[in-house]
């Protein structure tokens, strides 16, 4: 086997931190790969609102927006309906979840891939927000 191949490999998570860096462009056929993929991540429902989502109306949502440092990356990407994604704007997830904590508890259940942390965070602004 060639050093090549070795490459091929999949990263152990020690390294997915590096990989997660990583800015891409994505195509539109990757686009409607990753949104496909996201659907069914979610469970086929906006991870905001709950309402279950054909593909044609999910759009797909970089949770931490990319307009403020978020990555353009798989555990970033959620699908959303169109509604919740434009209510989200570019809001940061804290920002959104302690707003509209029902959110957050939906991100929670839906958003099966997203990263931990983003997920943690969704957790916290949850809490902060009924405890205010
Ligand atoms: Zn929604």
């Amino acid at each position: 086997m060639s050093r090549r191949n070795h490459r091929r490999l999949p990263l152990p998570r020690s390294a997915r931190g590096l990989a997660r860096r990583v800015r891409r462009i994505l195509t539109p056929s990757h686009r409607i790969a990753l949104k496909r993929a996201a659907l069914r991540d979610c469970l086929k429902r906006c991870v905001y609102c709950a309402e279950q989502l054909q593909l044609e109306a999910a759009t797909l949502d970089h949770v931490h927006p990319v307009s403020r440092g978020g990555a353009d990356d798989v555990g970033n990407l959620v699908v959303a309906c169109g509604p919740c994604n434009r209510m989200k704007g570019d809001m940061l997830p804290i920002e959104f979840f302690m707003r509209y904590p029902w959110a957050g508890l939906n991100f929670v259940r839906y958003a099966r891939t997203a990263h931990r942390q983003l997920k943690r965070g969704a957790k916290r602004a949850v809490s902060l927000a009924y405890a205010a």
